[in-house]
């Protein structure tokens, strides 16, 4: 009998998450842990890490995994080696759910970056009202340019100091286009600072920002070792044996 296990925490997850369970698929989804009140899932939950490569093994062998979908954000990259790794030592088979990037369209002005400090170096001197569409484990380099004034957006207040000082938004997405240029004409954003997510939930503000002639500093995603890897929710319940009521 399949078991599988979701390496969760994004938008898609919690879709995937609904029409297993509607299916009847017995299964565990796995939050990191990285906010204080996540989403409810339709299935039973775990919280935190495994324990690295090997804590990851162990569990699959433990609790008798026969599937394993990571469904993690296209930037957990340590999650998504880790579970590459783990199900080679394991013998399970492993998949990834994961949009395909954003490409420039008309009218974008993106500089295209590697990581957070190439994006770091990208900004100009002269100080800018800068948006830091990242997470906030990721915004320590720009301590580097304190000429700049930051906003940042958390789903979660910050627990602790900031490493500059920094405009802070607590809010949790998806956010309309009009509100995105809403807070950006607000607050003067003149250049955005954003990771190469894809997906529809995120984009409004790479919408507002072409809208408004903005350039984004534009990270790309980590590099990851080959893997299975489908764009929807409906290839996943294929690839568990099941049908699905989701369009493709
Ligand atoms: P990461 O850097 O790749 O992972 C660091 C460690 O956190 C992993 O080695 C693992 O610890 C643990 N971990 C991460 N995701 C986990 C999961 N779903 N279940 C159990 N343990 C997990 O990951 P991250 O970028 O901090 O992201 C953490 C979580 O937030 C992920 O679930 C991701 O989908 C979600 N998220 C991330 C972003 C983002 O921008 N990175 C955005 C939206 C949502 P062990 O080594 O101890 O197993």
């Amino acid at each position: 009998m399949n078991r599988a296990l979701i390496l969760g925490g994004t938008a898609d997850a919690s879709l995937l998450a609904a029409e297993i369970a509607r299916a009847h698929v017995e299964a565990v989804y796995s939050y990191g842990g990285r906010t204080r009140a996540p989403s409810d899932q339709p299935l039973p939950t775990r919280i935190g890490g495994f324990g690295g490569v090997s804590g990851l093994a162990d569990y699959i062998r433990r609790e008798g995994i026969t599937h394993v979908i990571d469904a993690t954000h296209p930037f957990a990259a340590e999650m998504s080696r880790n579970a590459i790794e783990a199900c080679a030592e394991a013998g399970t088979p492993l998949i990834a759910l994961e949009r395909a990037p954003w490409t420039k369209a008309p009218g974008d002005n993106w500089i295209e970056v590697a990581d957070v400090n190439a994006a770091v170096a990208a900004l100009p001197d002269a100080p800018a009202k800068v948006f830091l569409a990242i997470g906030r484990q990721h915004i320590a380099p720009f301590a580097s340019k304190p000429q700049h004034t930051y906003t940042l957006r958390f789903v979660d207040p910050p627990e602790a100091p900031l490493p500059f000082a920094a405009e802070v938004i607590v809010s949790r997405g998806p956010f309309t286009l009009e509100a995105e240029l809403d807070m950006m004409r607000m607050r003067g954003i003149a250049r955005i600072v954003a990771r190469n997510s894809g997906g529809d939930g995120a984009r409004a503000k790479i919408d507002a920002a072409r809208a408004l002639s903005l350039p984004v500093i534009m990270i790309s995603r980590p590099k990851l070792p080959e893997r299975l890897r489908v764009e929807s929710v409906a290839e996943i319940m294929q690839w568990l044996g099941h049908r699905t009521c989701l369009g493709a």
